[in-house]
């Protein structure tokens, strides 16, 4: 098992959990980069029943290209995007690396919606790319 935690800017959201994460990746796409701030978002799912949020997140939904509804939380305080979940993830809540308390516990494996990758912010090249999603979905 693998612990994690991590907390937003002002504090008022935090998570820990214990569990080895189900995928993690850096995803190109033009909603996570508006959501990030930067070039991509750095995501990593876990099963939402080894996770432990504390505080109440906002969401907002979103249609993903895949046709999936994806809803971002994000601190209502301090406005940090914390986690998302997806219709076609199960179970499962993606969460965003950069609000890790280590952010070293986050090994991208996978980039995804490389197609879309900005000039500056280009692809790791450690990672497996991916124009869109991975066929196994994520
Ligand atoms: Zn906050
Ligand atoms: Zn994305």
């Amino acid at each position: 098992m693998a612990e994690f935690s991590g907390r937003c800017l002002c504090g008022g959201i935090s998570y820990k959990g214990e569990s080895e994460p189900v995928f993690a990746g850096n995803c190109h796409c033009t909603d996570c980069r508006k959501a990030s701030g930067g070039g991509h978002m750095a995501l990593f799912a876990v099963p939402e029943s080894g996770l432990e949020v504390a505080g109440e997140t906002r969401g907002y939904d979103l249609t993903a290209d895949s046709g999936a509804k994806v809803t971002h939380h994000f601190c209502p305080n301090c406005g940090v995007p914390m986690f998302n979940t997806n219709t076609s993830l199960p179970g499962l809540k993606v969460i965003v690396a950069s609000t890790l308390d280590d952010p070293e516990f986050y090994k991208p494996a996978v980039s995804i919606f490389a197609s879309r990758a900005l000039s500056w912010d280009q692809p790791h090249p450690s990672t497996q790319q991916f124009d869109t999603m991975p066929p196994t979905g994520g």
